[in-house]
Parts: structure tokens; sequence; C-alpha cells
């Protein structure tokens, strides 16, 4: 029923508009660059052309929407996002976009007038970009603070003009663009972006919910020294208590299913053969849907790296980077979507996302899930990032029945 051959078609024209002067290989197009307004106004037409009404919010999101039988009621919300990282794949957000553009399509074309309205949702700036990330859904759930439009980055302006090339307006973001009751739910379709999903032979997975973040930047501060002189009982060195760190923070969330725990970014000074490191610039991140395991594991953690410095003699600082709450979808949306990916593919699993998405935003309001899609390997962000044709369709397939069933449910 869904037009397999167009879905496959609009994934390669996407993919082939980018950024001229990015890397050859692979698709970049990030968000308020030339190509991502040439992308947009592909899509755009593609939505007009699939006789949705097409409009830009405020928040810069470009949004198709095909009317109810029942005026009275809210949109359910189907889409994701048309920009990339640079040098990513094809499929990480477009896959979203035009699979749910086919669902709108193909419900028009066959006539099927549902009660409720459906929105296709191009959200602005889902991937991280140096004027924040999750930016058109975040506009869309809580505005965006002044202080935040006139962030001014060299390159790319300020977040207020940067929305306004998009077709957004800053002034109207002081209050949400929608609220609880203004949205009946949200679904999208994203591949997985790991290897779940192909270990256990599923095309498909319903995502129970998006994980909670906790990232720190610590300071470990001892004393440099000659490496051939300073006897052992001496030093006070600085790297030897963070290599506790990394390796409390594998072993505490190797022993905790679901949750990952990474040491991404060290900074050694003065970083010489034969100098004792005598300071350490390090990251902690831990993730998981369930915040009291993140924060077991940051207790865990910090006792060893606080006794580690004790025993040398170091001193340190630690600053919080970052502190997002987990998102748990309701189970009668996890519900829903594992029986439509069963019915579309034959079989499903329920997967938590350990990347964040608009539906962490979109979920604070209204009902949100999401159906996680195969990927080649587990590979994302890469030029090698595939999701095959047929799960494609199958994902489609099942957003058409989970979207029929919100409907009547
Ligand atoms: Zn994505």
């Amino acid at each position: 029923m869904i037009n397999a051959h167009r879905l496959a078609h609009h994934l390669s024209v996407l993919a082939a508009i980018r950024e001229a002067d990015a890397p050859a290989h692979g698709t970049t197009r990030r968000a308020f660059t030339p190509a991502y307004l040439e992308g947009r106004q592909w899509l755009a037409a593609r939505f007009a052309a699939a006789g949705l009404q097409v409009s830009i919010d405020a928040g810069g999101n470009l949004i198709g929407r095909l009317s109810g039988s029942d005026t009275t009621l809210p949109p359910i919300m189907i889409g994701s996002h048309s920009d990339t990282v640079m040098g990513g794949g094809s499929y990480d957000g477009a896959l979203g976009v035009l699979g749910a553009l086919e669902v709108a399509q193909t419900l028009n074309e066959r006539g099927m007038r549902l009660r409720h309205p459906i929105e296709v949702v191009d959200f602005m700036a889902e991937e991280s970009t140096p004027l924040g990330s999750l930016l058109g859904s975040t506009a869309m759930v809580a505005g965006l603070s002044d202080e935040h439009l006139a962030r001014d980055v060299p390159g790319w302006g300020t977040l207020a003009d940067a929305l306004r090339r998009v077709g957004g307006d800053p002034a109207a973001l002081k209050t949400p663009l929608r609220r609880a009751g203004d949205i009946k739910a949200y679904v999208e379709i994203h591949i997985e972006q790991g290897p779940r999903l192909e270990r256990a032979g599923h095309a498909l997975g319903a995502v129970t919910g998006i994980v909670g973040i906790r990232r720190a930047d610590i300071t470990c501060i001892g004393q440099p020294d000659h490496a051939g002189t300073a006897s052992m009982d001496v030093r006070r060195d600085a790297l030897a208590a963070v290599a506790q760190v990394i390796t409390t923070a594998e072993h505490a969330a190797l022993s905790r299913p679901g949750t990952v725990a990474t040491v991404g970014a060290l900074d050694v000074s003065p970083n010489q053969s034969n100098v004792i490191p005598g300071q350490v610039r390090f990251t902690v991140e831990m993730r998981s849907l369930d915040m009291h395991e993140v924060e077991a594991i940051w207790q865990e953690i910090y006792r060893a790296f606080d006794a580690a410095c004790t025993q040398r003699q170091l001193s340190y600082t630690i600053h919080a980077l970052h502190d997002s709450q987990p998102v748990v979808f309701a189970e009668s949306m996890v519900a829903t979507i594992d029986a439509a990916c069963v019915a579309a593919s034959g079989s499903s699993m329920r997967l938590p996302s350990g990347a964040g998405h608009d539906g962490s935003m979109i979920g604070l309001i209204a009902p949100a899930g999401m159906i996680f899609v195969r990927t080649l390997h587990g590979r994302s962000h890469c030029p090698e990032e595939y999701s095959a044709p047929a799960d494609n369709l199958a994902s489609v397939q099942a957003l058409f029945e989970t979207v029929r069933a919100l409907d009547n449910g």
C-alpha cells in the first residue's frame, strides 16, 4: 500500500542535496546552511504535491498538514529532522521525515480521511550545532529565551538571525508554541543507530524511552616532576588517579544493564613522555533510562576518584556540563507501536534510545513514541550509515498502522 519506489527515490534525492564544500563522502546538510534551506525547499514542494498545507512555525519547524474530519481534534504529529552532522549518512532524520510524508500522502491518495489532522514535521536543527541542538522541538514546547536567541557564534551569527533565515519568528518564542492537549500524539521513525535490532534479528523495534544524560567536566591537579628522578612514593600523578575513573566507570556500567559510562575527553598536561602528568582535564558521561542508576554509577566513580586523589595528595574541581532527565514513553504508546511493528515486519522488540531525539521534547507535552529501524552494523553519523529498503518500507507501514490506531483510540 505504501509506495516503496517513491520512498526510496525521495531518500536518494534528499541525500544528494548537500553542502558543496563538505567532505566528498556521506551527506552533510547542517542546519541553517544554504544546502539545508535547499533541502527544505524541496521538502516543502513534496509536502505540497502530497496535498498537505505547508507552513513554517515561529520555531522554524517545517509543517505539512492534512486536515481531519473532526475539526475539534488536535493533530497526530509525525516526522523527524532533515539536518545532518558533518559527514553524516542518508537515513538519520531523513527516513523519519520522508516516511511521515509517505504516510500522509498514502492517506490522501487513498481518500482515507482520519478524524484527527495529521501534521508531518521537519523539526529545525535537531543535530548539535554551535547554536544548540533540538532547537525546533524546544521552541515548540518551551519557547526560546532571549539570552539563547542572542547567542552569537562566529561564522553562524545569532540564533535569532539564523532562525529568521529558515522562516522562523524569534519574537514569537517568548512562550511555547504548543501546550499539553495541543498534540494528540507524536510518533517518529528513526534508524536505531546501534546494533541491538540487527543482533536480535528484528527489522523494527518499539522505543521505550530516551535516556537521561549526566556529563561532568573534571580537572585533577597534581604536580609535574621529572619522570626519572621522582621516586614512586613521592609522586603526585594526576593521570594515575584519572585512570581509576576510567576503569571504575567501565566496571560500574558493565555491572548495570541498560547503562553506559564514558570518559571521552582527556587533556593531559604537560603531556610529555619524561614528565609526570601534573594536571588532567577530562569528561565523564553516564546515560540510562533510570536516573537512579546514573546516580549510583556517579557515586561509585566519585568515591574511587576521591580515594585515588587523597592517596596521591591531589586536588580536583568538578563542573556539571549537562544533566537531562530521561523520557519514558507511555506504555500504551509503546504497546501500540510494538503491535504495529509486528504487523508490518513479523516481529519486534522493545529497546531504549541511547541518543537524544525531538521526541524527548515533544514527550513533555504529548504522548510520544518512536519506531526504530535496523541499522547496518549499528553505524550512524558516518557515510556508511545504512538501513535496507525493505526495513524502511516496513517502518513506514508500521507508522501508518500506528497513526490509524491512534486515530481510532
Ligand atoms: Zn536523528
